[in-house]
């Protein structure tokens, strides 16, 4: 059901111009029907579950992978939203985590347990999927973070997630690390964060060559994916990558 949280966030984003209706299903609830309330991607939702077009792009590519998520413990970034809930009715197991600043890596703050993915608190090998949604710009290090997903996933598991993505282009960091001292080499881009209310730092703009940086993360493989359809014209290339199903 619509909460009235989320009429008030839908009544918010609402363009009255661009709205539209389209007979489509949602991947992760099957409702038949999607509403555009802007022209953007987050303005594309589902309105039963509200998965925007990014998270429902994730899941219909999660959905083409030769995964069973029954028998699955999964591994979320986030906290909550469609996604989280889609995954606690499909997977055996869902583990869900929040980087708080400040707050230490395994504590739990309100309910929700703090980690950072730089450095997981999670022991290796211990679970089949890891999922993500505009996370990665966010952190400092992604190679460490990619190498720490690579780490507390079983062999044969899959990382599934979305970043910003501009395909035409090589990554572009924002900052560089002098001596300790990090410095913009780019202005300050900050993307709005609605679970802290914050605006948080993007580090760096992803270009096509992150599997480059999956695969010398120690990814066996890694590929963009595009979901089948689109919504309303937006569907956003979804980064799939697996770790070896050998001993590593
Ligand atoms: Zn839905």
């Amino acid at each position: 059901m619509m909460t009235l949280d989320r009429l008030q966030r839908a009544v918010g984003m609402l363009r009255p111009h661009e709205l539209r209706l389209r007979h489509d299903a949602c991947p992760l609830c099957r409702f038949a029907w999607q509403v555009r309330l802007r022209d953007e991607e987050m303005g594309v939702r589902c309105p039963r579950c509200g998965a925007s077009a990014v998270t429902q792009s994730l899941v219909d590519v999660l959905q083409q992978l030769p995964l069973n998520l029954a028998q699955v413990s999964a591994y979320e970034l986030s906290a909550q939203g469609p996604l989280v809930k889609y995954l606690r009715r499909r997977c055996r197991s869902v583990l869900l985590s929040e980087f708080f600043p400040g707050v230490e890596a395994g504590q739990w703050l309100d309910g929700v347990r703090c980690e950072d993915v730089q450095a997981l608190t999670h022991a290796d090998a211990s679970f089949g999927l890891c999922t993500s949604t505009e996370v990665f710009e966010h952190v400092e290090d992604d190679a460490a973070g990619f190498r720490e997903i690579h780490r507390v996933l079983r062999p044969g598991g899959w990382f599934v997630f979305t970043v910003p993505l501009d395909l035409a282009k090589a990554t572009v960091e924002r900052t560089v690390l002098e001596n300790g001292v990090r410095r913009n080499l780019l202005p300050p881009e900050y993307h709005a964060d609605r679970y802290r209310g914050a605006q948080v730092f993007c580090y760096r703009n992803y270009g096509a060559d992150i599997v480059d940086r999956l695969r010398t993360a120690g990814f066996a493989s890694a590929e963009i994916r595009r979901p089948r359809a689109q919504l309303f014209g937006h569907a956003r290339a979804v980064v799939c990558a697996q770790k070896s199903l050998g001993k590593v």
